[in-house]
């Protein structure tokens, strides 16, 4: 492939077009000659048409020289831009709050902060979420069908014709052939929009059957909004300004441009070794790319550009730093020890009405080695549903207790700090603990006498929900504390509750059921250490699941009444809370009806997240004393432990993630009796061959690690790190479902660990320290290297 020839070709075309194409007008042989110049450069399509280009009229011939021109001008235009000669402003400048810039109008300035962008810089980092290309490229011809594109055409002649398909049919042609707009309208005055002769650019997925080109409802564009890649941003909101979505839209991109024109000023700030080491573009040239791509592509359209690679790079690089300097920073402090731990762990297992399992004895360990380091622990622990994680932060809150510390131990729903203060009660309060509950749902006269006795150190336990992070909660001395399920709480709650001693600085558990693989775990808790319970209680028989079609919903039906009758207890969950949601699902509220019917002599209960907290404690209550049957949604998924409780049955189960499920079967199989989990699906899945293969990994095993793998590997992360997780670990472009992002983010924490080898206060790199503390200070104390 010469590069000689394609300058050649580049060179003639520029002739061919000057003086209103004269020389095209005199010349022969014009398409073979550039067929032959540019045989091994353009599509097929393309080539086909130079082939018969010296026997076309003119019109069309200076259609497909354009054509081929621009062609050869997009190749490898991507991120051609250097803005190495603006001159670089200091970094504060672009943490200029959206307010203050003279550029954007007050309406425009409202705009952009609806968007949740509250300076320059963020506003920078606010990239597109999809694109469209509708650079007028291409024509009639050549145009792929199956694509969206854009095409200035000509309008033929519109016909009306109310009992069609499409009422609406409007004739177009550009010279190279015929295109059909097709519009359900049934109003013929629409017709008036479309006069003979027009000329219009359309935009749409270009349709061909039986040789006719097509689009169904094309956009119809104007010219400003043509001509180029269109980037489009994420623009929901909730602030409801009257603006329909294409005026949004529209407004953002404007506004957007305006702010763009500063991006040229902001200095890098990635070191460079970095940046060559992983061929990264600079930051400034990527965010422009960005916002304004000259290519598009695949790699476009799938946050899989080097301009993309770029932010995410540094997404999760200050990522790594954070977690790194967090863990450094808590190894610098010191905190409490314990002296008498041996003794009284043996005290506490002395009550404890079974035997510990090896894992538990061996977490225990691993736990008390670190406390007794005089450093704060911060650690994550890890075991599979039904593993035994309550009893360990039990037995460290009474290791505590013994030497005259307090704990907390905070949970994320209701439900379960009512069970685990229930719980620790029952095993703590005989060997002198005072367990206290705090949460919303607590009356004002108790909780004031609670907090009281909370700060006078009367209290040694309190467990909670979120209400245990409130500004008023003083402990007198905290040593220790627990967040249980923690993927449902932000780093920030975390900092809140670590914050709540003055005295001490806290031992830090968090437990968690989430069977993230390790690699990945490593990752993204790095400034946790992990602890791992690999092993069930004993006695414990595998859950027994099985896969039923809803048409073979009795023998569901025939093995609960079998359960029920051994004084054992089901749930039935629900992907609804009620079928106002979605109609083609099933509701918990709907179905609880079929169920008490179904057996009317036994006790049927109904939980769903829309009842009061209160509700919910008292049904879970009712459940666990002398209930039968609790139909919920899955309110019940976390942490809930009821041990006679021997069914779980899901309906509507391919509606679920794996692990979500293997969640909820993890209600079931807390004891030595046999359970069961069901999962119920439509007649109509099974010729959904990925639905079944999918749900046959839990037929098949009880490894919450293998599904987890499982998961990953199906559908990435989802529930696991989906969406919402990213607002957790903070991140703007990153996102860890994306297999090249998980690859990453393991490359950042070795960059990190190196950089901060190389340069542990970040000396040498002030502005990344300024955008680390910018991005982090809020969710991570950084104080100390700032
Ligand atoms: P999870 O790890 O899912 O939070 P829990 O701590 O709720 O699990 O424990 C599940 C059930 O197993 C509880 O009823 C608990 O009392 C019981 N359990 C915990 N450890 C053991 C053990 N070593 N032997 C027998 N039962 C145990
Ligand atoms: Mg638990």
């Amino acid at each position: 492939m010469s590069v000689e020839n394609l300058q050649k070709a580049k060179k003639l075309i520029e002739e061919l077009k000057q003086n209103d194409y004269l020389k095209l007008k005199r010349s022969l042989g014009v398409g073979l000659y550039l067929f032959n110049l540019l045989k091994d450069r353009l599509s097929e399509a393309h080539l086909e048409l130079l082939k018969r280009f010296d026997t076309m009229p003119l019109p069309k011939r200076i259609v497909i020289l354009n054509e081929i021109e621009h062609a050869l001008k997009i190749e490898h235009a991507e991120l051609q831009i250097n803005f190495d000669f603006y001159p670089k402003k200091p970094l504060e400048k672009f943490f200029v709050e959206i307010d203050k810039l003279k550029v954007l109008d007050p309406k425009e300035k409202r705009l952009i902060e609806s968007l949740g962008i509250k300076d320059l810089f963020s506003a920078f980092w606010f990239v597109p979420v999809r694109y469209e290309d509708r650079r007028l490229n291409t024509s009639i011809k050549t145009a792929l069908p199956g694509k969206a594109v854009a095409l200035k055409v000509r309008i033929v002649d519109a016909e009306y014709d109310p009992l069609g398909n499409y009422p609406i049919t409007v004739r177009c042609e550009d010279g190279t052939g015929y295109l059909t707009l097709k519009y359900k309208f049934k109003n013929r005055s629409v017709l008036l929009r479309f006069k003979k002769g027009m000329q219009i650019i359309v935009f749409g997925k270009l349709m061909e059957y039986k040789q006719e080109k097509y689009m169904v409802h094309p956009e119809i564009i104007k010219e400003e909004e043509a001509g180029r890649i269109i980037p489009f941003y994420n623009i929901r909101t909730k602030d409801s300004q009257s603006l329909s979505a294409k005026t949004r839209h529209r407004k953002v991109r404007q506004a957007m441009q305006k702010l763009l024109e500063y991006v040229k000023y902001l200095p890098e700030y990635l070191p460079k070794e970095l940046l060559e080491k992983h061929k990264l573009p600079k930051l400034p040239e990527s965010l422009y790319f960005l916002h304004n791509p000259t290519e598009a592509s695949n790699e476009l359209y799938a946050f899989d550009t080097p301009a993309h690679h770029r932010l995410i790079y540094e997404d999760l690089l200050l990522f790594q730093l954070a977690l790194q300097l967090k863990k450094r920073e808590i190894k610098s402090l010191s905190a409490v020890k314990l002296n008498r731990a041996e003794e009284s762990l043996r005290e506490f297992l002395g009550v404890l009405p079974f035997e510990p399992t090896q894992a538990q004895m061996r977490v225990l360990k691993e736990i008390i080695n670190d406390i007794n380091q005089g450093k704060p622990m911060n650690r994550l622990l890890q075991g599979d549903v039904g593993s035994g994680k309550t009893v360990v932060a039990m037995a460290v809150c009474y290791m505590f207790f013994k030497e005259g510390y307090q704990s907390a131990v905070m949970v994320p729903t209701e439900i379960l700090a009512y069970q685990h203060y229930e719980n620790f009660k029952k095993l703590l309060e005989p060997l002198g603990v005072k367990v206290g509950l705090l949460t919303s749902s607590v009356s004002p006269s108790q909780k004031m006498s609670l907090l009281r006795h909370v700060r006078d150190g009367h209290i040694h336990v309190v467990v909670g929900t979120h209400a245990l992070i409130q500004q008023k909660v003083r402990f007198k001395n905290l040593a220790f504390a627990v967040v249980d399920e923690q993927h449902r709480f932000g780093v920030m709650q975390r900092k809140l509750l670590l914050e709540k001693s003055e005295s001490v600085f806290p031992h830090f558990l968090v437990m968690s059921a989430t069977p993230i693989p390790r690699t990945l775990a490593l990752s993204l808790y790095g400034d946790l250490d992990i602890s791992i319970l690999d092993q069930m209680p004993q006695g414990r028989k595998p859950i027994i699941t099985k896969l039923f079609f809803e048409s073979e919903f009795e023998k569901v039906i025939k093995a609960i009444s079998s359960e029920l009758e051994k004084g054992n207890k089901a749930y039935v969950i629900y992907p609804l809370i009620d079928s106002s949601e979605k109609l083609e699902l099933k509701s918990a509220v709907e179905e609880y009806k079929k169920w008490v019917s179904l057996f009317p002599n036994r006790k049927v209960l109904l939980l769903h997240g829309k009842l009061k907290d209160e509700e919910k404690k008292r049904v879970m209550e009712e459940f666990r004393e002398d209930g039968d049957i609790l139909v919920s949604t899955t309110v019940v998924e976390v942490g809930v432990d009821i041990p006679s409780a021997t069914v779980m049955v899901v309906e509507s189960a391919h509606r679920f993630g794996l692990s979500q499920l293997h969640q909820l079967r993890g209600r079931v199989g807390r004891s030595g009796l046999q359970s069961y989990c069901f999962l119920v699906v439509p007649d109509q899945i099974r010729y959904d061959k990925e639905a079944l293969r999918r749900l046959r990994v839990l037929v098949q095993t009880n490894d919450g690690f293998k599904i987890a793998e499982e998961d990953l590997r199906l559908r990435g992360p989802g529930e696991l790190l989906g969406e919402s997780q990213s607002g957790y670990f903070g991140f703007w472009v990153a996102n860890l479902q994306r297999e090249r992002d998980r690859y990453l983010l393991e490359l950042c924490k070795q960059d990190a660990e190196e950089l901060l080898r190389k340069d542990p206060e970040l000396k040498e790199h002030e502005d990344l320290k300024k955008v680390l503390l910018y991005r982090y200070a809020d969710r991570i104390d950084l104080s100390y290297i700032a």
